[in-house]
Protein backbone atom coordinates (compact mmCIF):
# COMPACT_ATOMS: atom_id res chain seq x y z
CA UNK A 1 0.00 0.00 0.00
CA UNK A 2 1.11 3.71 -0.96
CA UNK A 3 2.37 5.67 2.28
CA UNK A 4 -0.65 7.59 4.11
CA UNK A 5 -0.84 10.64 3.97
CA UNK A 6 0.26 13.09 7.48
CA UNK A 7 -3.42 13.48 8.46
CA UNK A 8 -5.61 11.27 6.06
CA UNK A 9 -8.29 10.11 7.21
CA UNK A 10 -8.85 7.15 4.83
CA UNK A 11 -6.60 5.97 1.80
CA UNK A 12 -9.74 5.46 -0.66
CA UNK A 13 -12.79 7.44 -1.39
CA UNK A 14 -15.86 6.22 -3.20
CA UNK A 15 -18.01 8.90 -3.93
CA UNK A 16 -21.40 8.18 -5.57
CA UNK A 17 -24.66 9.84 -6.17
CA UNK A 18 -27.14 8.04 -4.72
CA UNK A 19 -26.71 5.78 -1.20
CA UNK A 20 -26.57 1.90 -2.42
CA UNK A 21 -24.84 3.34 -5.81
CA UNK A 22 -21.16 2.66 -3.84
CA UNK A 23 -22.64 -1.15 -2.76
CA UNK A 24 -23.61 -1.77 -5.85
CA UNK A 25 -20.30 -0.66 -7.99
CA UNK A 26 -17.39 -0.80 -5.92
CA UNK A 27 -18.35 -2.79 -2.32
CA UNK A 28 -16.48 -5.27 -2.66
CA UNK A 29 -13.67 -3.99 -3.56
CA UNK A 30 -13.91 -1.85 -0.32
CA UNK A 31 -14.17 -5.08 1.68
CA UNK A 32 -10.87 -6.31 -0.37
CA UNK A 33 -9.34 -3.11 0.27
CA UNK A 34 -10.31 -2.91 4.03
CA UNK A 35 -9.01 -7.04 4.52
CA UNK A 36 -5.72 -5.73 3.20
CA UNK A 37 -5.44 -3.13 6.02
CA UNK A 38 -6.38 -0.33 3.48
CA UNK A 39 -8.69 2.38 5.09
CA UNK A 40 -11.54 3.12 2.99
CA UNK A 41 -14.85 5.88 2.87
CA UNK A 42 -17.69 6.45 1.32
CA UNK A 43 -19.05 10.22 0.13
CA UNK A 44 -22.74 9.71 -1.15
CA UNK A 45 -23.72 13.17 -2.44
CA UNK A 46 -27.62 13.08 -2.15
CA UNK A 47 -29.91 11.66 0.17
CA UNK A 48 -32.60 9.68 -1.23
CA UNK A 49 -35.16 11.83 -0.68
CA UNK A 50 -36.72 11.21 -4.12
CA UNK A 51 -36.67 7.39 -4.24
CA UNK A 52 -40.17 5.54 -4.46
CA UNK A 53 -39.45 3.64 -0.84
CA UNK A 54 -38.07 4.74 2.04
CA UNK A 55 -37.68 8.21 3.49
CA UNK A 56 -34.19 10.37 3.85
CA UNK A 57 -33.73 9.26 7.27
CA UNK A 58 -34.59 5.47 6.76
CA UNK A 59 -31.77 5.69 4.26
CA UNK A 60 -29.55 7.62 6.34
CA UNK A 61 -29.95 4.47 9.38
CA UNK A 62 -29.41 1.84 6.27
CA UNK A 63 -26.47 3.31 4.32
CA UNK A 64 -24.64 3.72 8.29
CA UNK A 65 -25.60 -0.29 8.86
CA UNK A 66 -24.10 -1.04 5.15
CA UNK A 67 -20.98 1.06 5.89
CA UNK A 68 -20.56 -1.18 9.16
CA UNK A 69 -20.76 -4.32 7.00
CA UNK A 70 -17.99 -2.76 4.07
CA UNK A 71 -16.15 -1.86 7.22
CA UNK A 72 -15.54 2.05 5.93
CA UNK A 73 -13.95 4.39 8.59
CA UNK A 74 -15.93 7.06 7.52
CA UNK A 75 -19.80 7.54 5.23
CA UNK A 76 -21.19 10.90 4.99
CA UNK A 77 -23.95 12.49 2.29
CA UNK A 78 -23.85 15.69 1.28
CA UNK A 79 -27.00 17.21 0.79
CA UNK A 80 -27.14 17.95 -2.96
CA UNK A 81 -30.78 17.85 -4.51
CA UNK A 82 -31.80 13.83 -5.56
CA UNK A 83 -32.46 13.82 -9.03
CA UNK A 84 -30.03 16.91 -9.62
CA UNK A 85 -26.92 16.35 -8.91
CA UNK A 86 -25.39 19.09 -11.04
CA UNK A 87 -21.73 20.12 -11.80
CA UNK A 88 -22.02 23.96 -9.95
CA UNK A 89 -19.39 25.53 -8.09
CA UNK A 90 -21.52 25.30 -5.08
CA UNK A 91 -21.59 21.59 -4.88
CA UNK A 92 -17.73 21.59 -6.04
CA UNK A 93 -16.92 23.52 -3.13
CA UNK A 94 -18.45 20.97 -1.25
CA UNK A 95 -16.91 17.67 -2.57
CA UNK A 96 -13.41 20.30 -2.22
CA UNK A 97 -13.64 20.10 1.57
CA UNK A 98 -14.61 16.85 2.02
CA UNK A 99 -11.66 16.36 0.19
CA UNK A 100 -9.39 18.09 1.77
CA UNK A 101 -10.81 16.50 5.26
CA UNK A 102 -10.39 12.40 3.99
CA UNK A 103 -6.99 13.23 2.42
CA UNK A 104 -7.59 9.87 0.37
CA UNK A 105 -4.65 8.29 -1.79
CA UNK A 106 -7.63 7.08 -4.34
CA UNK A 107 -10.92 8.84 -5.52
CA UNK A 108 -13.19 6.31 -6.81
CA UNK A 109 -15.83 7.62 -8.80
CA UNK A 110 -18.81 6.71 -11.38
CA UNK A 111 -18.11 6.28 -14.77
CA UNK A 112 -19.09 9.09 -16.88
CA UNK A 113 -21.88 7.49 -18.98
CA UNK A 114 -24.94 5.80 -17.90
CA UNK A 115 -28.98 6.16 -18.08
CA UNK A 116 -29.41 7.94 -15.08
CA UNK A 117 -28.31 11.69 -15.18
CA UNK A 118 -27.01 11.79 -11.53
CA UNK A 119 -24.67 9.33 -12.44
CA UNK A 120 -22.13 10.39 -15.00
CA UNK A 121 -22.95 14.16 -13.85
CA UNK A 122 -21.01 13.13 -10.90
CA UNK A 123 -18.24 11.63 -12.51
CA UNK A 124 -17.32 14.93 -14.24
CA UNK A 125 -18.70 16.78 -10.60
CA UNK A 126 -16.35 14.52 -9.15
CA UNK A 127 -13.02 15.25 -11.20
CA UNK A 128 -13.30 18.69 -11.38
CA UNK A 129 -13.90 18.97 -7.50
CA UNK A 130 -10.43 16.40 -7.67
CA UNK A 131 -8.67 19.40 -9.38
CA UNK A 132 -9.74 21.93 -7.66
CA UNK A 133 -9.11 20.61 -4.02
CA UNK A 134 -5.27 20.90 -5.47
CA UNK A 135 -5.40 24.37 -5.76
CA UNK A 136 -4.07 26.68 -3.18
CA UNK A 137 -6.20 29.37 -4.02
CA UNK A 138 -9.53 27.91 -3.63
CA UNK A 139 -9.77 29.09 -0.42
CA UNK A 140 -11.71 26.53 2.08
CA UNK A 141 -9.87 27.31 5.59
CA UNK A 142 -8.31 23.45 5.02
CA UNK A 143 -4.75 22.86 3.52
CA UNK A 144 -5.46 22.11 -0.56
CA UNK A 145 -4.88 18.39 -1.30
CA UNK A 146 -5.17 16.47 -4.60
CA UNK A 147 -5.42 12.94 -4.30
CA UNK A 148 -2.84 10.60 -6.54
CA UNK A 149 -5.33 8.80 -8.55
CA UNK A 150 -8.69 8.82 -9.84
CA UNK A 151 -10.52 5.64 -11.29
CA UNK A 152 -14.35 5.37 -12.30
CA UNK A 153 -16.86 2.61 -11.34
CA UNK A 154 -18.05 1.48 -14.31
CA UNK A 155 -20.66 -1.25 -13.38
CA UNK A 156 -23.70 0.78 -14.63
CA UNK A 157 -22.07 1.37 -17.83
CA UNK A 158 -21.66 -1.14 -21.07
CA UNK A 159 -17.68 -0.37 -21.67
CA UNK A 160 -14.74 -2.43 -21.46
CA UNK A 161 -12.90 -1.74 -17.75
CA UNK A 162 -9.68 -1.39 -18.01
CA UNK A 163 -9.35 -3.96 -14.89
CA UNK A 164 -11.37 -5.36 -12.46
CA UNK A 165 -10.79 -6.43 -9.11
CA UNK A 166 -11.22 -10.18 -7.75
CA UNK A 167 -14.17 -9.46 -5.00
CA UNK A 168 -14.67 -13.85 -5.07
CA UNK A 169 -14.25 -13.64 -1.21
CA UNK A 170 -16.49 -10.85 -0.50
CA UNK A 171 -19.25 -10.65 -2.53
CA UNK A 172 -21.25 -12.25 0.38
CA UNK A 173 -20.62 -9.31 2.11
CA UNK A 174 -21.09 -6.62 -0.31
CA UNK A 175 -24.56 -8.60 -0.86
CA UNK A 176 -25.51 -8.14 2.94
CA UNK A 177 -24.38 -4.53 2.26
CA UNK A 178 -26.90 -3.76 -0.13
CA UNK A 179 -29.36 -5.95 1.46
CA UNK A 180 -29.03 -3.68 4.36
CA UNK A 181 -30.81 -0.76 2.29
CA UNK A 182 -34.40 -2.73 3.89
CA UNK A 183 -36.77 -0.13 2.40
CA UNK A 184 -34.91 -0.56 -1.34
CA UNK A 185 -34.65 -4.41 -1.67
CA UNK A 186 -36.54 -5.91 1.23
CA UNK A 187 -39.48 -8.11 0.05
CA UNK A 188 -42.08 -5.79 0.78
CA UNK A 189 -45.83 -4.88 -0.93
CA UNK A 190 -45.10 -1.06 -1.86
CA UNK A 191 -43.98 -0.11 -5.05
CA UNK A 192 -44.22 -3.96 -6.31
CA UNK A 193 -43.26 -3.59 -9.88
CA UNK A 194 -40.78 -1.79 -10.04
CA UNK A 195 -38.80 -3.69 -7.71
CA UNK A 196 -37.73 -7.26 -7.84
CA UNK A 197 -37.33 -9.28 -4.68
CA UNK A 198 -34.66 -10.30 -2.76
CA UNK A 199 -33.66 -12.96 -4.92
CA UNK A 200 -33.99 -11.79 -7.97
CA UNK A 201 -31.35 -8.86 -6.91
CA UNK A 202 -28.90 -11.66 -5.74
CA UNK A 203 -29.07 -13.62 -9.05
CA UNK A 204 -28.54 -10.48 -11.04
CA UNK A 205 -25.83 -8.93 -8.85
CA UNK A 206 -24.01 -12.16 -8.95
CA UNK A 207 -24.88 -12.86 -12.60
CA UNK A 208 -23.20 -8.81 -13.38
CA UNK A 209 -20.04 -10.18 -10.93
CA UNK A 210 -19.73 -13.19 -12.59
CA UNK A 211 -19.20 -11.48 -16.30
CA UNK A 212 -16.89 -9.05 -14.98
CA UNK A 213 -14.71 -12.36 -13.25
CA UNK A 214 -14.90 -13.87 -16.46
CA UNK A 215 -13.29 -11.80 -18.17
CA UNK A 216 -10.07 -12.11 -15.84
CA UNK A 217 -10.08 -15.21 -15.32
CA UNK A 218 -11.90 -15.27 -11.25
CA UNK A 219 -15.26 -15.94 -9.89
CA UNK A 220 -16.81 -12.85 -9.00
CA UNK A 221 -15.26 -9.10 -9.83
CA UNK A 222 -15.71 -5.43 -10.26
CA UNK A 223 -14.71 -3.09 -13.05
CA UNK A 224 -12.75 0.33 -13.35
CA UNK A 225 -12.24 2.13 -16.18
CA UNK A 226 -8.93 4.68 -15.46
CA UNK A 227 -7.88 7.35 -17.99
CA UNK A 228 -4.28 6.70 -17.91
CA UNK A 229 -2.11 4.15 -19.59
CA UNK A 230 -0.75 0.79 -16.90
CA UNK A 231 2.80 0.66 -16.31
CA UNK A 232 4.29 -2.60 -15.96
CA UNK A 233 8.19 -3.48 -14.26
CA UNK A 234 7.83 -6.85 -14.69
CA UNK A 235 6.51 -8.68 -17.84
CA UNK A 236 6.18 -11.80 -16.24
CA UNK A 237 4.63 -10.49 -13.20
CA UNK A 238 1.34 -9.47 -15.71
CA UNK A 239 -1.88 -10.73 -14.76
CA UNK A 240 -4.77 -12.84 -16.44
CA UNK A 241 -3.92 -15.27 -18.90
CA UNK A 242 -4.20 -14.98 -22.19
CA UNK A 243 -5.25 -18.24 -23.82
ZN1 LIG B 1 -27.63 5.73 -8.42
Amino acid sequence: MADSHAGSIADVLAIAAHRDDVEQTCGGTLVRMRSIGVRTAILDLTRGEAGTRGSAEERTAEAKAAAEILGVVWRDALDIPDGRVENTWENRLKIVEVLRRIRPRVVILPYGQGRHPDHYNSATLGYEACFLSGLAKIDTGAPPYRPFKIVYASLYADVRPSFVVDITPFIEDRHRALLAYRSQYGNQQQGTGLFVPEEEIRERTFSVARHYGLLAGVRYAEPFVQKEVGLVDDLTLIPVQSM
